[in-house]
């Protein structure tokens, strides 16, 4: 159920409408717009008659969500959400630019590639400390020590830090050393982890899972909106189809999608999503031109020694001379970089 107030109601009135919403059964999640405010009621619907709450003093409209996912779908929030974080704005006018390699392996290779990416106009510093590996034997990240590795190079070049949790035990460490956590690909239906992730007080970015539709992927989103979570960026990271020559599809009409479907914002990440380093500065082109908020991209220092996804990482260089040509698309398409 959708509550839109009328421009100017009181809180008074606002109240009214959240105690009868209560009383009905219903959770209520509030969000003040710049002109409305508007109540997402999540309950039992069957029974109710919008009605009710359109004759009361200052509302504007009520409405049954037919969407599965309420919070997240973009009638809770017409003009869309920004997720503000460290100074940087998601879902701004500005496209933020997150850039790092796939491991955190060593305060060198750190060091030097986040010195190169934030010279290059990168915001956001990326490194996994928990790796999620197709197999056991690979790396498996360095735990604790990268989480700090990379919060202590980050501040040295004042950048934000964004890692990955795999699961609900790590929380606590992430709150600790990063501004965004990272839900990966293969976790983004494990829902423990989502409701949990509700409950925390730092922006949550969620990946795409490998063959999840976007209204799964915003139904994911909803877990975390719905524990009071309202933060949540998502990332469309590639699917898997029967093209195999590439390491996954990055879907890009999602973007222009999600953006239709939901006030969240979205950025790409063209590394994953196409898995060769000769094709990430295409699609990294055409996912901003596509109405990406953001652009999450790997940049290893050596990437033919990284210790896991050097061929989609970009070199240096690669990513200075990949900013370049953002920029011109960003002012093209009415955004800055
Ligand atoms: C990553 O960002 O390094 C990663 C493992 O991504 P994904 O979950 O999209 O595979
Ligand atoms: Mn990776």
């Amino acid at each position: 159920m959708l509550v839109v107030m009328e421009q100017g109601a009181t809180e008074e009135q606002i109240e009214a409408v959240i105690d009868r919403l209560v009383e009905k059964g219903f959770t209520v999640h509030r969000s003040t717009g710049v002109v409305h405010t508007v109540l997402g009621g999540v309950g039992p619907m069957e029974d109710f008659d919008p009605l009710e709450l359109e004759v009361m003093d200052g509302v504007k409209e009520c409405r049954r969500i037919i969407s599965p996912y309420k919070l997240a779908s973009r009638p809770f929030r017409p003009e869309g959400t920004v997720v503000r974080v460290g100074g940087i704005e998601f879902g701004g006018n500005q496209v933020v630019v997150i850039a790092g390699p796939c491991s955190v392996e060593t305060p060198e290779q750190i060091e030097s590639v986040a010195a190169q990416a934030v010279r290059a106009g990168a915001k956001v510093l990326r490194g996994g400390a928990f790796k999620p590996r197709s197999s056991p034997y690979s790396f498996q990240g360095l735990g604790e020590e990268g989480l700090r590795l990379l919060r202590e190079t980050a501040d040295r070049h004042g950048m934000l830090v964004i890692s990955e949790v795999m699961d609900h035990t790590q929380i606590p460490l992430m709150e600790r050393y990063v501004d965004i956590i990272q839900v990966g690909a293969r976790n983004m239906q494990n829902f423990n982890l989502l409701k949990q992730l509700g409950a925390v007080s730092k922006p949550v970015l969620l990946k795409r899972g490998l063959s999840a539709t976007i209204e799964e992927l915003l139904l994911s989103a909803e877990y975390i909106l719905a524990g009071g979570n309202y933060d949540v960026i998502l990332c469309e990271r590639g699917i898997r189809t029967f093209e195999t020559y590439t390491r996954n599809t990055l879907d890009i009409s999602a973007i222009p999608v999600v953006k239709k479907l939901s006030h969240l914002p979205i950025v790409a990440d063209p590394s994953h999503g196409i898995g060769r380093r000769d094709f990430v500065i295409p699609m990294a082109r055409a996912a901003l031109a596509a109405g990406a908020d953001g652009l999450l991209v790997e940049v290893h220092n050596d990437p033919d020694r990284a210790w896991s996804d050097g061929a989609q990482s970009l070199n240096p260089a690669q990513f200075a001379e990949l900013m370049q040509q953002l920029r011109m698309i960003a002012q093209a398409v009415g955004r800055s970089l």
